[in-house]
């Protein structure tokens, strides 16, 4: 891994760090709001507006039981509004967990001896995307530890192995990569390999608890991670994915800290981040680390509405970590994306069967959603939602795609959606078994039915029919 600390004396001003705790401290501590205010600011982002700091703050602020509920509800009518009934599914994919950092919280810091440290071969991992291909995931996040060994060349290569795989009519759309920062020039050499977004989480945006709670390695550097996704955007990677560890710090401040990471993005890239990702700690018994912050559920449910309301446009991740129930109360305000069979144990799809248990010593955190990816797909259906592989904007070349997802007036209906149907029944004919089958048919034919009898619904109607005669990846 090449670390340049001189770049972070770059003159260039976007490169400077740019959170200042006092100025976000100041806007938490302002006096609590009233229901009027509060619904005023629901309104501000119902009208696809991103909130001002001092805004979110607000809603922060808003502790009384039936302004938390206003700030959900406000969240799950976004939801409604702007972004319909589709889910996106992704897998992650461990390729190696050599790491030379030492973050407290997490299975593969450097100082754990018990860990048994592994890097997919190039056979391995084909064969893990093989696996993955054959239950029908059609887009991954590959994950990396921070290791020389996994440099800019290494994380291009394992791209490219991962698009060359092809399983039967399965193949790999769409890899996005979550890995240590790279310097400009090494984030060229993965953009070259025509990655999807580059993720990198700050995990807590408070810079002494920042130092606490990683004791050693590249990591340690908050500035040098702080800017990482400046250099990406220097580097020709509009697509970024921000993130942070809830349960490090007091999930307010780190709220705010995604929000200014976000208008850090729009004020010097015109684009904001593609995603945001909020993971959890939630079994901190054996953690080395402050458990004051953990997060409870109800402050978890909480804080991501007021995410929702917060950056309407943006993406947000949520991941398998979180159990079953929390998944399915989140996904009413407005997650876009989720995790479906996930398995983070290294080599884990090849070597295990789904389903089975993980075993913690291999793993980078323990997951609570251990359901397949057909289980997951099912159960969405039986909520009317519309599980989706769609990757036909990064395809087609439409950039900023969540932006207009979010901003084009029509664009889900005239995209999304329909293409949501097509991978949907892409699923149907190659992997699900007949229960799920018969109910995805059923869910097709209500969605059908639901759409105005024009030119338009003729084509999908007929784009349907032929994946139902065997051919693929048909997208608008
Ligand atoms: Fe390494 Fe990432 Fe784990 Fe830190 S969180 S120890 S950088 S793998
Ligand atoms: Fe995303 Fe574009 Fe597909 Fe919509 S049509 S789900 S914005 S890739």
């Amino acid at each position: 891994m090449k670390f340049h600390p001189e770049k972070l004396r770059i003159s260039d001003q976007r490169m400077k760090p740019f959170i200042d705790a006092e100025e976000i401290w100041g806007y938490i501590h302002q006096s609590a709001p009233g229901k009027n205010r509060i619904l005023e600011i629901v309104a501000k982002s119902l009208e696809k507006n991103r909130l001002t700091l001092e805004e979110t703050a607000v809603l922060i602020n808003a502790n009384d039981p039936e302004l938390v509920e206003e700030i959900k509800q406000g969240a799950k009518s976004l939801k409604e509004k702007v972004y319909g009934q589709r889910i996106v599914l992704f897998a992650p994919l461990y390729v190696g967990n050599l790491c030379i950092n030492n973050c407290t919280y997490c299975g593969y810091k450097t100082s754990n001896q018990h860990m048994k440290r592994i890097t997919l071969t190039h056979d391995e991992l084909v064969n893990q995307v093989k696996t993955l291909e054959d239950t029908g995931q059609k887009r991954l996040i590959l994950v990396f530890g921070e290791h020389p060994k996994y440099d800019a060349n290494f994380i291009a290569d394992s791209v490219r192995t991962v698009y060359s795989v092809k399983s039967g009519p399965g193949e790999i759309r769409r890899v996005n990569i979550n890995a240590a920062p790279l310097d400009i020039d090494g984030f060229r050499i993965v953009r070259d390999a025509k990655i999807g977004t580059y993720q990198i989480f700050q995990e807590t945006y408070h810079e002494g608890t920042y130092w606490k709670v990683h004791m050693g390695g590249i990591k340690r550097n908050y500035e040098w991670r702080l800017t990482a996704l400046d250099r990406a955007q220097e580097a020709g990677i509009d697509d970024v994915g921000i993130g942070a560890l809830f349960g490090l710090y007091d999930w307010r401040f780190e709220v705010m800290g995604l929000l200014r990471h976000t208008n850090h993005f729009e004020a010097c890239y015109n684009v904001g981040p593609h995603t945001i990702s909020f993971p959890r700690i939630q079994f901190a018994s054996e953690l080395n680390i402050d458990k004051n912050h953990l997060v409870s559920d109800y402050d978890f449910t909480r804080l991501v509405a007021i995410l929702r309301l917060a950056v309407p446009y943006t993406g947000l991740i949520l991941t398998a970590r979180e159990s079953s129930a929390i998944r399915d109360e989140i996904l009413q305000f407005g997650v876009s994306q989720i995790d479906g069979g996930t398995n983070i144990e290294m080599g884990g799809y090849a070597n295990k069967k789904e389903n089975e248990k993980q075993d913690i010593d291999f793993e980078q955190f323990q997951i609570n959603d251990n359901r397949s990816l057909n289980e997951i797909m099912e159960e969405l259906i039986d909520h009317k939602y519309i599980p989706s592989f769609c990757t036909s904007c990064y395809r087609s070349g439409r950039t900023g795609e969540h932006f207009m997802e979010f901003s084009v007036p029509g664009f889900i209906k005239r995209f999304c959606q329909p293409n949501a149907m097509l991978t949907l029944a892409e699923y149907l004919e190659d992997y699900a078994p007949a229960e799920t089958k018969a109910k995805g048919e059923k869910l097709l034919e209500e969605k059908l039915g639901e759409m105005e009898e024009n030119g338009f619904k003729e084509k999908l109607k007929e784009k349907l029919r032929l994946v139902k005669d065997g051919k693929r990846d048909l997208y608008f």
